[in-house]
């Protein structure tokens, strides 16, 4: 079978899409999870574009052991030399170079003549070179690049030391059909192209995405790049899920592995949904809400004579599973420990000590604990480190009545390391609870966007929040999760105003240096 690696970029293309801000600790949970899943090469952001993402890249580099950690960088000695901080302490030091090289990019954007492009790009990665053992370079927009040129500047950037060579439908403008074709024009033209890998990169933007990688694989690629979801830039980039899944179903067509760990899917999915706060369309292929779900009565007939009359992929192929726990009220710390190992998890002992009393509180309320309860209390607690001082919940407590004017009471601790307790109404027990935080912070905030879901099945699954606000003019995006709706938004909010503390702390450190 052929081998099809996987490179990630939903924590720099998925990223950069609208409304996400991830902060560093929940970039390098995705990565962590990203390397469970198996992925070739993780795309942890652009380095050179501020310091959170500088940040992010550098831990995740010095942390992911398994999967290959890359970070972007435009055509400069300055990227180049801000990456290689970033990324120097990586098993494998890799750098992904991109410059365009479509004829209007070139002209309006770039202002350069293709020869100047010839000769920045050549520069560029020679000088990556010097660095990094592995160097990816990327003909921005390449798919609406003259054929004849996309050959000549890759024969000379291969000369120059590169290891992959993507070619990237930026704009999501091809047809799988035409981007096969260039795929097989460049293998069959470029000089000392069977020494390098040869990447696909699509945009969504005709929903074609996924079947343009998996004709670029067909006609020559030896890499995909895509994001969990399917999330990026506008109509987002391929997704990586329905390749991995296509690539596993279809192996008699296709005879083609992927390394992924398919059972790690649906688990990455929530994960990367979660943190985003980008909810997955419930008729998504593979991991959506409805992706297994028969309605129909002549299909629901067929498949309890037959699953396979109407079901290809089986929801425990992507890790789905209906499993009751072994762990309840009474089990003990030991037992917990185990779980949290063999689920992947590398807790501290503080860390572990505050998941376990976080799951006895749970167990108590809770009858049933599923395994996605246990996921989001040991994320919760892999997510909580920080040393910035910020704003933290100790009370909420709501008076609510139909006819009553809502009242909520709430008690937290301050950046300044005070407790304060205030109360104020509301119309809504919602409302209330946000107008008092609003005395808490003493900040002016508005309400964009709320929405609470749950998380797994039963009247008594834990509640997720995530609430968009605009705080000082700036918009912010929180989210948090407990067992009851009113505490989870509550927890949200603060969320959102303590992200942002974070990345100002983050901006002066950098003022400080
Ligand atoms: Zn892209």
């Amino acid at each position: 079978m052929r081998r099809i690696d996987i490179f990630d970029t939903t924590l720099r293309d998925g990223e950069q899409s609208a409304g996400i801000n991830l902060n560093t600790v929940e970039k390098l949970e995705i990565a962590r999870q990203l390397e469970k899943l198996g992925v070739a090469v993780i795309e942890a952001g652009f380095p050179a574009s501020s310091p959170g993402d500088f940040e992010a890249v550098q831990r995740i580099a010095n942390t992911v052991k398994n999967s290959t950690v890359t970070g972007l960088a435009r055509a400069m000695k300055k990227d180049i030399d801000i990456s290689w901080e970033a990324l120097r302490g990586g098993e494998q030091p890799h750098i992904h170079v991109f410059l365009a090289t479509s004829p209007i990019h070139m002209e309006y954007k770039l202002k350069k003549t293709p020869d100047e492009v010839v000769d920045i790009a050549v520069d560029a990665v020679k000088y990556a070179k010097q660095f990094f053992p592995l160097v990816q370079w990327s003909a921005e927009d390449a798919f609406r690049s003259e054929p004849e040129f996309l050959v000549r500047i890759i024969n000379k950037v291969i000369a120059a030391g590169a290891t992959t060579i993507n070619i990237p439908d930026t704009v999501g403008y091809a047809t799988p059909q035409e981007y096969g074709a260039l795929f097989k024009y460049l293998k069959e033209n470029v000089t000392g192209v069977e020494k390098v890998k040869l990447s696909a990169h699509c945009h969504d933007d005709l929903g074609m995405a996924v079947a343009n990688s998996i004709a670029a694989v067909e006609n020559g690629a030896d890499q995909v790049e895509c994001t969990i979801n399917g999330i990026g830039e506008r109509a987002g980039n391929a997704s990586l899920e329905e390749i991995a899944v296509a690539m596993h179903i279809r192996k008699d067509f296709y005879n083609m592995d992927t390394g992924i760990n398919l059972q790690e899917i649906k688990r990455s999915s929530q994960l990367v949904s979660r943190l985003t706060g980008v909810v997955i369309q419930p008729n998504k292929a593979v991991v959506g809400k409805n992706a297994f779900a028969h309605e129909s009565g002549i299909h629901q007939d067929g498949m309890l004579k037959n699953r396979q009359t109407y079901e290809i992929i089986t929801p425990e192929l992507i890790g789905e599973t209906d499993m009751p726990l072994a762990l309840g009220k009474h089990s003990g710390r030991h037992a917990f420990k185990d779980r949290a190992v063999s689920m992947g998890f590398e807790l501290s002992d503080k860390q572990l000590n505050e998941a376990f009393d976080d799951f006895k509180k749970l167990a108590d309320r809770k009858k049933e604990i599923t395994e996605d309860d246990l996921f989001v209390l040991f994320t919760g607690q892999q997510l909580s480190d920080t040393d910035t001082p910020i704003y933290e919940l100790h009370n909420v407590q709501v008076q609510y009545g139909t006819s009553n004017i809502p009242t909520a009471t709430v008690t937290a601790t301050v950046p300044s390391g005070e407790t304060v307790t205030v109360a104020t109404t509301g119309s809504g027990s919602v409302e209330s609870i946000f107008n008092a935080l609003e005395l808490v912070i003493k900040g002016e905030v508005l309400i964009l966007d709320y929405r609470v879901t749950s998380i797994g099945k039963g009247r008594d699954a834990l509640g997720e929040a995530v609430v968009n606000l605009s705080y000082n003019g700036l918009e912010l995006k929180g989210r948090d999760v407990a067992q009851d709706v009113l505490e989870a938004s509550a927890k949200a909010y603060l969320n959102a105003i303590n992200r942002q503390l974070v990345r100002e702390r983050l901006r002066t450190q950098e003022l400080i240096k």
